[in-house]
């Protein structure tokens, strides 16, 4: 038989086998390759290496611009430093006076040791279970492609749904370096303010329990540095006010500090994110020598660097007089500067008030997303803060309210963690949720009372 011949009699097969294929997509495969292609749609984005230091930012720019075209949505790619794109994506509302909603998604993320995960951390490969294996899997490159999920499933299956509220939807580079050059940027930006947003939604955590969990704040960062100096001396000598012995007392009043925080959160009284942590993150002590450092020499300087996080119900002020009178004292010869922060973010807007969102029912926003998510039959925890930082800080810095969510009950959080996963059944149930989020969100509009209304009450 000839190769032509075996081709011709193979596709005449297939001819005569096609109706019966037909058959089986319409009444059994229709929902099973709806999420199979959901699924591929995930992996294809988890596949393109946006990790840090060179992302890959325009592959991800081209395929969620291919994805807003399949989805008919508006798009612009704004660039506030050059190389490093963000994608703003629009769903016009039928209101478009009233304010908007923002989905917010970061396309970067974070290394990986790739010898040490079980499957290459950009093959998103699905083990048997259904865990989908990637970095950015739950951080959060899921929640960008959740957001357009949600919105196909509104434009295709609900063909009647019109927002009232217009939809906007980024993609923002640099968060996990952060965010300078990506959403601190935007949120300052004329295009911003010109976008009138009510309301930004933006990452939260993966939760182990069978409930989501909402971030109204973040903790914001201070990295300080103490130093200490004393007058040098021979090895063998014992006398006051040493470079070392000052550093060791504050190193050890900062370590009475961390326990008394940590007291709090390992009691049940707190959560991690509604205390103050501190970690040391440096040394550095010594006079060095070819073969390691000068034993028999006391040295006439230390640091010492540590990684403090304050929540915004804090006392700010307060950690700052501990800092300069028991961490840092001019008594023991130790300098605190407030240019010694390596970085120091107030936990207070530009007003003056606590950055932190309203989590109850004094915020409209709040309710409604705690509604849409029980209406999707899940389960909402206790509002939290954010124990490290997210884009969101910039914008409730701007005065908006933005709330921290990223649909992941029943999963281990392994963000900047070896084998990151997420489970395709909880990612496909997320969809769920948003779109009941977003039927919510956009469709609310405040019963606002005129004048008018007034008078007829009187
Ligand atoms: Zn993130």
């Amino acid at each position: 038989m000839t190769t032509m011949t075996f081709i011709s009699i193979v596709a005449l097969l297939l001819l005569l086998l096609l109706p019966s294929t037909i058959i089986i997509i319409a009444f059994d495969g229709d929902l099973d390759s709806d999420s199979d292609s959901i699924i591929s749609r995930f992996q294809r984005y988890l596949q393109i290496d946006t990790s840090h230091p060179s992302p890959d930012y325009q592959q991800a720019a081209d395929f969620i611009l291919s994805q807003a075209s399949s989805l008919s949505l508006e798009s612009q790619t704004l660039e506030f430093v050059k190389g490093k794109p963000l994608i703003l994506l629009k769903w016009t509302g039928t209101s478009p006076h009233l304010p908007s909603i923002l989905l917010n998604s970061h396309t970067d993320v974070v290394p990986v040791e790739p010898h040490k995960w079980s499957h290459p951390p950009f093959h998103a490969q699905i083990n048997s279970g259904g865990n989908i294996y990637a970095r950015g899997s739950q951080d959060m490159k899921c929640v960008g492609l959740q957001y357009l999920e949600a919105i196909r499933n509104l434009k295709n299956k609900d063909s009647g749904f019109q927002p009232i509220r217009t939809i906007y939807v980024s993609f923002v580079p640099d968060e996990e370096i952060g965010g300078h050059d990506g959403a601190e940027l935007f949120a300052k930006s004329k295009v911003f303010h010109e976008m009138n947003v009510g309301i930004v939604l933006d990452e939260g955590l993966a939760s182990p329990e069978d409930y989501y969990r909402l971030f109204y704040a973040e903790r914001c960062p201070m990295w300080l540095v103490i130093k200490a100096t004393g007058a040098p001396g021979h090895g063998a000598k014992l006398y006051d006010n040493t470079a070392m012995e000052n550093l060791m007392k504050s190193i050890e009043s900062v370590r009475r500090f961390r326990a008394s925080q940590f007291d709090l959160v390992k009691a049940g009284l707190k959560a991690e994110g509604e205390v103050i942590s501190v970690n040391m993150a440096f040394l550095k002590a010594g006079t060095p020598s070819p073969t390691g450092f000068v034993m028999n020499l006391q040295p006439s300087e230390a640091q010492a660097g540590f990684d403090i996080r304050v929540p915004p119900i804090a006392d700010q002020a307060s950690l700052e007089r501990r800092i300069a009178e028991e961490w840092a004292p001019a008594s023991r010869n130790m300098t605190f500067e407030s240019g010694q922060f390596k970085q120091k973010v107030s936990v207070y807007d530009e007003n003056g008030k606590p950055i932190l969102t309203g989590h109850d029912s004094s915020n409209p926003w709040w309710s409604l997303l705690e509604g849409a998510i029980l209406k999707a039959n899940g389960k909402v925890g206790k509002p939290e803060i954010f124990p490290a930082s997210t884009d969101a800080r910039y914008f409730r810095l701007r005065g908006i309210p933005a709330i921290g969510f990223s649909p992941m009950a029943n999963t281990p959080i392994l963000l900047h963690d070896h084998n990151e996963f997420l489970n395709k059944e909880e990612y496909l149930k997320g969809i769920e949720v948003y779109v009941s989020i977003l039927k919510a969100f956009a469709s609310f509009v405040e019963v606002e009372k005129d004048a008018a209304t007034y008078r007829d009450e009187l």
